[in-house]
């Protein structure tokens, strides 16, 4: 095979090439990326090998992506701006990342007829669900998107199901929850409690703290892309989570026993505007057609992550979190 991967220097682009070189060493990657804040530069070496090509580039401009995908079989698509705090104050970027940039994998993709073109998007389309445990997203949900980043996502994950039904663009599509795991830019929720409980700082809670997420390990996720890539059927979308429902203040709690820190560090913060009360996903379709779940249990996962950030803040490798971002 040889992929074409977008946002490879991303949080969970970055993972997912991680794996894949481990898992299928003769496959070739290029990696296409356009390196903005949240990118890993300083890991990016790290991937350097025969069969990877790490190409700087912006997925919205379609003569760079051309010359790139060209005999590339595989598109998997991670680039976004995917901040929602940013997408609010800003979300002229979410557009153009996020829509138009989409718009030029697809159209590129189909003019040199890729065979698989899967795009990763989010729970985060689907709205919010009340505190009832029972309800959950799914396939079928309709689309509800609440903030600018996820109407972009909403958009693009449009675009594509358009590309199979006008197109037969052989598409594949996945849905998943929050992720954490190593590698992840510190502006999102678990970086961020970590690194300012390491510095001894307040750890800023939104609004009551109550808000529930499902949060699934990186790699989980990315098992997840590699079976859709490996057994999903075209023309389908797959749901994924990490069946571990919990409160920000719940992983906050969890982040501050890893570092055997008490909990007075926590301060609640004006709200998020729009703010969605809970997500989490019904897996059951993966389970069932790909034979994937989940294999981190959430405490486990976080703790090995809390160590990983910790770890590296001791060897003075990781700086941040430069600003109050508090959510994925
Ligand atoms: P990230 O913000 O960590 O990384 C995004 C990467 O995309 C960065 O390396 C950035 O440089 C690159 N990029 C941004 N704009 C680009 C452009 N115009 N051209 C080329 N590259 C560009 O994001 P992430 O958390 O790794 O998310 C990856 C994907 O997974 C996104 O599509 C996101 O919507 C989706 N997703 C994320 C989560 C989560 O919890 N993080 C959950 C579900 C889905």
């Amino acid at each position: 095979m040889k992929l074409f991967v977008t946002g490879g220097a991303g949080f969970i682009g970055y993972n997912f090439i991680k794996r894949w070189q481990e898992r299928h060493p003769d496959d070739e990657i290029v990696n296409f990326d356009v390196l903005t804040y949240a990118a890993n530069r300083s890991d990016l070496p790290q991937l350097e090998r025969q069969g990877y090509r790490f190409i700087e580039g912006d997925i919205a401009d379609p003569v760079a992506v051309r010359a790139a995908m060209e005999g590339c079989d595989t598109v998997v698509h991670f680039a976004a701006e995917t901040h929602v705090d940013r997408s609010i104050s800003g979300p002229a970027a979410f557009l153009r990342t996020n829509v138009q940039g989409t718009l030029v994998l697809l159209e590129t993709a189909k003019e040199l007829g890729v065979q698989r073109f899967h795009h990763v998007s989010t729970d985060e389309v689907f709205g919010a669900l009340p505190l009832t445990p029972e309800v959950k997203f799914h396939e079928d949900t309709a689309y509800d998107p609440r903030s600018p980043y996820s109407a972009s996502k909403a958009a693009s994950d449009h675009l594509v199901r358009a590309y199979y039904h006008t197109y037969g663009l052989p598409v594949t599509i996945s849905n998943c929850t929050n992720n954490y795991g190593p590698y992840q830019y510190p502006e999102k929720l678990i970086p961020v409690l970590t690194l300012k409980a390491l510095r001894g700082e307040p750890l800023p809670i939104y609004g009551d703290g109550k808000y529930v997420r499902d949060w699934i390990h990186v790699d989980d996720h990315n098992a997840g892309v590699e079976a859709i890539l490996a057994h999903g059927k075209v023309g389908e979308t797959y749901c994924l989570g990490g069946n571990a429902e919990r409160t920000n203040l719940e992983v906050a709690a969890a982040v501050l026993s890893t570092l055997g820190k008490p909990e007075d560090q926590l301060t609640f913060v004006q709200d998020r505007p729009g703010h969605d009360r809970r997500y989490a996903m019904d897996t059951s379709k993966a389970a069932r057609e790909l034979g994937w779940q989940p294999v981190h249990t959430f405490e486990q996962g976080i703790a090995e992550t809390v160590r990983w950030y910790a770890d590296r803040f001791a060897a003075g490798t990781i700086t941040g979190p430069d600003e109050q971002g508090v959510h994925a």
